[in-house]
């Protein structure tokens, strides 16, 4: 099958589409004119659309009669930061840039709806999801709360990330875990100040703090089995505002990420253990919060993937024993409703990292996500 023909034929366009987007960025759920764009395309290809979320939206392209609904998912928001790229398409817009290729993403999808404008021979309907906010803006749960999978019967959800490190034209797969799981955590360490003379009439809340570091540090070392993988990392701690005075407060917070459920419920508890053991030990208040930002991304129809990935790329440019990222990606939420698998296609060896103010979507990911999304259809409907 290789590359969809209709869809390489249109490729300066979808380039040109890409660079709008990519000049234009929108931060979070404020995805506002880049929903007016693809808006825009979808009337011009006559597909009907709904908003849903804030500032996503949903088409709907039914085919021949069936069941079942297949659904592509792409994110389209920015990053706040400035871009350092100089080519013509740089960013307009001082502190936003599309540095994780989410303007690549959405124009793959642009893609795929100008083909199933015409094509729509399959059996069953296919779904075209315009996500906003996910970069940490919870887009993925505003989606579901506005009822996602009450207004429309999700059976499969697709959807990808174009991969710096992994060569163009390569499709990677993973079979299960494909992206970790966010928590963060904040203790409030408080004991009682006073001058830092008389240590005996304060209950000084550092010890504790050095003691809870130490041991939120032996969790993934001493826990976790090695054959699992996990990190936690310390990223603030705060307390103290006199050089001659012992604080009441100390506040440290810190990151986790896992790739197994199971592991993070073992992280988790470890946490708790350990903030409550340094208080007791010390006799201080510790209090902690514990929040679960992302699920692991679990992919559940791995075989569907692979068997579209192969028809598109051929056998030898699918790549099924990449080691799941410890990056977090909001298309996790999706995965608790639906079946489905979110893979990677290659940017490129010499790509700039994802997030880096020189990162730049590689165009050639375009119609190859296209037609793996067609590809997938084929096998599905
Ligand atoms: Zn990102
Ligand atoms: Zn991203």
């Amino acid at each position: 099958m290789g590359l969809n023909s209709e869809v390489v034929a249109l490729l300066d366009e979808f380039k040109a589409i890409r660079h709008q987007i990519h000049q234009n960025p929108e931060i979070g759920l404020e995805t506002v004119n880049t929903v007016k764009l693809v808006k825009s395309k979808l009337d011009e290809y006559s597909i009907p659309y709904k908003d849903i979320g804030v500032n996503s939206l949903v088409a709907e392209i039914k085919g021949n009669a069936g069941d079942t609904t297949v659904a592509f998912r792409v994110d389209m928001d920015a990053l706040e930061m400035s871009e350092e790229n100089d080519f013509a398409y740089k960013s307009q817009f001082e502190g936003r840039m599309h540095a994780c290729g989410h303007d690549g993403h959405c124009t793959s999808l642009i893609a795929l709806a100008a083909y199933l404008a015409k094509n729509r021979d399959f059996n069953g309907t296919v779904l075209l999801l315009f996500q906003s906010g996910e970069e940490g803006y919870e887009g993925a749960l505003r989606v579901i709360e506005d009822g996602f999978f009450d207004k429309y019967k999700v059976d499969y959800l697709f959807g990808f990330h174009g991969w710096p490190g992994l060569a163009s034209g390569k499709i990677a797969v993973h079979n299960g875990a494909c992206m970790a799981s966010e928590d963060r955590f904040e203790v409030h360490v408080t004991g009682k100040s006073g001058h830092a003379s008389m240590p005996h009439v304060c209950n000084e809340p550092f010890a504790a703090v050095a003691d809870i570091i130490k041991g939120l540090q032996t969790i993934v070392a001493r826990k976790i089995p090695s054959h699992e993988r996990g990190v936690l990392s310390i990223t603030q701690v705060h307390g103290g505002s006199l050089r001659n005075g012992i604080p009441d407060n100390v506040m440290l917070q810190g990151n986790v990420r896992t790739c197994n459920e199971d592991v993070q419920d073992l992280i988790e508890e470890s946490v708790a253990q350990v903030v409550k053991g340094a208080a007791t030990i010390y006799g201080v208040e510790a209090e902690l919060d514990y929040i679960r930002k992302h699920p692991v991304l679990v992919n559940s129809t791995p075989e569907v993937a692979i068997k579209a990935a192969q028809k598109v790329v051929g056998l030898e440019n699918v790549v099924t024993d990449m080691e799941s990222s410890m990056a977090a990606e909001d298309y996790a939420f999706f995965m608790k409703h639906t079946r489905g698998c979110y893979v990677w296609i290659g940017n490129g060896l010499d790509s700039a990292p994802l997030h880096n103010s020189k990162f730049d979507f590689n165009d050639d990911i375009m119609p190859i996500a296209a037609s793996f999304f067609i590809a997938v259809i084929d096998e599905l409907l």
